[in-house]
């Protein structure tokens, strides 16, 4: 099958490919970015434990003196500052240094949180204090290792200063239980500094471990990352130099088929019947090979292309698969092949590259009415569910077998069933389907079986409201 446009320059560029360290730090970012929206969610989680930490001191279900308007306040708090975050977290950073500072801040933000209701379980009473090691967990996942530490250090000083400022008298000194415990560490400067030296030597250990451990994971992540990109550029290039050979190929190829039409045309004398049917055998053969070469250039185009939105445009697919019906009803005339698609109703427009699109359903029709029977039905439909369009190419033909189901897709895999229905196909029509609804980002499915037809459908998301 040959891709139609398929000649045509590409309007989309092949752009230079990224350095490795440049992708590196585009993924830290992103990393970063997935990390502050999970930090965030857990914070909701947090507001609804400190309120339910609230209610229960409002109830009296412990056996503890807990003042529920501490857990209020502080629930107000956290619920303030992490609703800013989420929508500050709305908007793009300007790097991984902004998104690092805004994280810090809002830590701040938790280690007071902390420090209060640490305070108002009575400080040492409770194991609240260990809360704070949470934290220091996370900093080592979002920090470079000295900041994870300067955080860490910040946390011991947030969690200790209650109990400081209980000693020195500057805040009352809260207890919860028989305030035994109290009565030591807020008049003994040795019991208080006892607990502010076990609580820095836990912070400490905790944040020395994990970090070592994270360090070594991040370390290993970032390099089969790289590794991993390393290996596309490879492929790229390794596409782009098949692109050239190939292309190379193709004028030979036209300058055969050329002189052999000469012949055949009488240009150096009568020939007999049985050359000229030769000649036009070899024309028919270069015109195969010149698809072929037509398909892996522009295959090899697509695997090589990264496209930017700005690449895109609004695409109404009702109005061009109407397009596309007509021809492929015009192709399927000969076999008695109906093709129906229902062009009545408002567009549904996708932002992609009309080219391509093109390309993407004169494929799968061109395909559909080839591997119909004759006086089959192929019918396309196309539907929106929620933000996605969904194309669907149903027909009643040969079908493919359940085995084969995976493959056809793949690089000139032509099932044993086609190979006779339809000798000239090139197998790589379908590999261009795939590719294209990569580059859209969309999602492609066959259900079929032998001898049952087949359908395929596609799922392509719609362009933004305004195009809607
Ligand atoms: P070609 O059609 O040129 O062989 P494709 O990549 O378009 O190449 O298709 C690959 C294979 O998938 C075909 O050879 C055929 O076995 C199978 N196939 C694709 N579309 C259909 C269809 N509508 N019905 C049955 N088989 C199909």
């Amino acid at each position: 099958m040959i891709a139609p446009g398929a000649e045509q320059e590409s309007s989309h560029r092949e752009r230079p490919l990224p350095r490795p360290s440049v992708l590196a730090s585009e993924l830290r970012t992103r990393e970063l970015a997935e990390r502050l929206r999970w930090f965030v969610l857990m914070r909701w989680a947090a507001v609804l434990v400190t309120l339910g930490g609230g209610l229960v001191a409002h109830l009296r279900w412990l056996p503890a003196k807990l003042d529920p308007r501490y857990f209020v306040a502080v629930a107000s708090m956290l619920a303030l500052s992490n609703l800013g975050a989420t929508l500050r977290a709305r908007r793009p950073f300007s790097g991984a240094v902004a998104m690092r500072w805004f994280l810090f801040v809002q830590m701040l933000t938790d280690f007071a949180a902390l420090s209060v209701i640490s305070y108002a379980c009575g400080t040492v009473e409770t194991p609240v204090l260990t809360l704070f090691m949470l934290h220091i967990i996370l900093a080592t996942q979002f920090f470079p290792s000295r900041h994870s530490q300067l955080a860490t250090l910040v946390a011991w000083a947030f969690a200790c200063a209650p109990l400081l400022l209980e000693y020195a008298g500057a805040i009352p000194v809260l207890t919860i239980f028989d305030g035994h415990l109290k009565a030591q560490t807020s008049g003994d400067l040795r019991v208080t500094m006892g607990f502010v030296a076990g609580i820095g030597g836990s912070y400490g250990v905790c944040w020395y471990l994990v970090s070592r451990i994270t360090s070594s994971l991040k370390r290993r992540e970032h390099q089969l990352q790289e590794a991993f990109e390393l290996l596309q550029r490879v492929d790229r290039e390794k596409s782009l130099y098949v692109l050239r050979a190939t292309h190379e190929l193709k004028s030979p190829i036209t300058a055969i088929q050329g002189y052999a039409y000469t012949l055949r045309d009488g240009y150096y004398g009568p020939l007999p019947e049985k050359a000229l049917e030769v000649l036009d055998r070899i024309g028919d053969r270069c015109d195969r090979v010149t698809g072929k070469i037509t398909d892996i250039i522009q295959l090899s185009r697509l695997r090589t292309l990264v496209q930017s939105p700005r690449d895109r445009v609004a695409v109404d697919l009702r109005a061009m698969l109407a397009v596309e019906a007509r021809e492929a009803a015009l192709q399927g005339e000969l076999r008695r092949v109906a093709v129906a698609f229902d062009s009545s109703g408002p567009p549904v427009r996708v932002a992609g590259a009309q080219e391509l699109l093109h390309t993407l359903f004169s494929n799968l029709l061109r395909n559909a009415v080839q591997y119909s029977r004759e006086g089959g039905q192929v019918t396309v439909s196309l539907d929106r569910s929620r933000s996605v369009a969904v194309i669907k190419v149903t027909d009643q033909g040969i079908g493919i077998p359940k085995e084969h189901l995976e493959e056809v897709f793949e690089e000139h895999f032509r099932s044993p069933n086609a190979l006779t229905h339809h000798p000239g196909g090139t197998g790589l029509g379908l590999p261009m389907v795939k590719e294209i609804v990569r580059i859209h980002d969309g999602q492609l499915k066959v259900e079929s079986e032998e001898g049952q037809g087949a359908a395929f459908t596609v799922t392509l998301p719609l362009a933004g409201p305004e195009d809607n």
